[in-house]
């Protein structure tokens, strides 16, 4: 079942989702739901807050980007960045940030542990688009969006469209959970 996507002034977006302790029928029907979400938009990576559950949970499939072709779709459970090398410029955007774009400077190689959609413990090295991607959907774990890591000067020329999102002023080719009307209230 395609979901709809939480947008950016969601709170949702800005919890520290918690970890998983096994996964059940409801997460396997969450992370279902999540891939034919993903693939419907399209995306390249979902993470559980994306679609309101604030769950240490995220997929990746990068497989539609050229000479990523092999690349087996992801399942990422309680997932933590052992270590990191480098450092890389690249822009990415967000499912939950319909139409914002910016250049967002992150290590260019991660080491990795997580569980599977199995909840077998893994461990890997990833660098290249696989590498990006991870960390852009962890942070969503940490209640962090690109936006936050964009330099000053790259978020202001994003800030009205970050505003426009806030008011419900844009339009997504994908369901998405609609912006509060109550911009502002506690
Ligand atoms: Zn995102």
């Amino acid at each position: 079942m395609i979901v709809p996507i939480n947008i950016y002034s969601d709170e949702v977006l800005r919890r520290q989702a918690v970890s998983l302790e096994g996964v059940d029928a409801d997460i396997e029907e969450l992370l279902g739901n999540m891939f034919e979400t993903m693939y419907n938009a399209p995306g390249i990576g979902l993470a559980a807050p994306q679609v309101g559950r604030s769950l240490r949970l995220l997929i990746v499939d990068i497989s539609c980007i050229r000479e990523y072709e092999n690349v087996k779709p992801m399942v990422v459970i309680n997932p933590g960045i052992l270590d990191s090398r480098g450092y890389r410029a690249m822009e990415e955007g967000c499912l939950s940030l319909p139409g914002v774009q910016g250049d967002v400077v992150r290590p260019a190689a991660i080491n990795l542990s997580w569980r599977d959609e199995h909840f077998e413990e893994r461990t890997g090295e990833f660098s290249g688009m696989l590498a990006r991607v991870l960390q852009h959907e962890i942070d969503h774990l940490d209640g962090r969006l690109f936006v936050d890591r964009l330099q000053r000067r790259d978020r202001r020329k994003v800030q009205k469209e970050l505003d426009a999102l806030a008011e419900g002023r844009f339009s997504a080719s994908y369901p998405v959970v609609p912006t509060s009307l109550h911009i502002g209230q506690v």
